[in-house]
């Protein structure tokens, strides 16, 4: 898959200019062949179910919010944003948006992973980002965009605060503080969509597997993932039995363990060893923001 991004310098404010670097991420060249690419497998729709949210309203202090974003925003700014949220309980399969759902909140995550996964012609779906505790979830309003164009799916056990786009958007136009930072995580997710692009066109599953695992276990906090074959085919973007080649490749290598649908890091050390650059990479903007 390659993505092609030019970046404009805007000069008549910030939404245009995010709206404008959003749209030059356009030209999409998907491999057929190769260990580069291939065939991608469709989610496992069974794993799917609309969520029940489990929803209190919150009432935190900084010491109980975990959201990168929120903990940088002054106080005053984070009460303003908070006031009409739901703090949500997110299970792993849920599914939170289907494409062209209407976009009604922004989804700050407390804890664990979601996954945005986008959907070919052909029914065949891949994961083209990971959110977690360091993002957001439901960015597009700040750029006139009024529903989803991808599937948003909870991938890791999750929880965070579900606050009402409106909301998000005056806050966001009125503390400079809130749009600085929502600004530097915009710039980030575009970097590792880039990146994520380049690895899958450049790098073997092993590759990619190593680094997808060591890149989801950072952003949950967590050694352990309950993950099927089909839904690890749609994350590393290639066929079911590549990645079944790839998990043995990394169980072999003592790297993990892998059984009845869940895998446990044994040793970091050598699966940073078998994962591409990327995850270096990766790691270094998690690391800035
Ligand atoms: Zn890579």
């Amino acid at each position: 898959m390659i993505f092609g991004v030019e970046l404009h310098t805007a000069t008549d404010g910030v939404a245009p200019a995010i709206r404008t670097i959003l749209i030059e991420v356009l030209y999409i060249d998907v491999p057929t062949d190769g260990d580069g690419g291939g065939t991608l497998t469709p989610f496992d729709e069974g794993a799917i179910e609309r969520p029940h949210f489990n929803v209190s309203r919150p009432t935190p202090s900084l010491f109980q919010v975990r959201n990168q974003i929120l903990r940088q925003v002054p106080d005053g700014d984070r009460d303003v944003l908070l006031a009409e949220a739901d703090h949500v309980r997110l299970p792993a399969g849920d599914l939170i948006a289907r494409p062209g759902d209407p976009i009604s909140s922004a989804y700050f995550l407390d804890t664990g992973v979601v996954s945005q996964v986008t959907e070919m012609t052909t029914g065949h779906q891949v994961a083209v980002a990971a959110i977690g505790v360091e993002g957001l979830v439901g960015l597009e309003p700040l750029f006139g965009v009024s529903q989803f164009a991808h599937r948003i799916v909870v991938l890791v056990d999750s929880s965070g605060y579900r606050i009402p786009a409106d909301r998000f958007r005056r806050v966001f136009q009125q503390s400079e503080v809130f749009r600085r930072v929502t600004l530097m995580h915009i710039g980030r997710r575009m970097s590792e969509l880039v990146i994520a692009a380049a690895c899958n066109r450049a790098h073997s599953h092993r590759q990619r597997l190593a680094r997808w695992l060591l890149v989801t276990t950072d952003k949950a906090g967590q050694r352990s993932l309950r993950v099927t074959h089909d839904t690890l085919a749609q994350m590393v973007g290639g066929p079911r039995h590549a990645v079944t080649v790839a998990l043995n490749e990394l169980r072999v290598k003592g790297a993990i363990t892998h059984l009845r649908g869940r895998i446990d890091i044994l040793k970091r050390s050598v699966l940073v060893g078998q994962a591409c650059e990327c995850y270096d990479v990766l790691a270094n903007l998690v690391r800035r923001s």
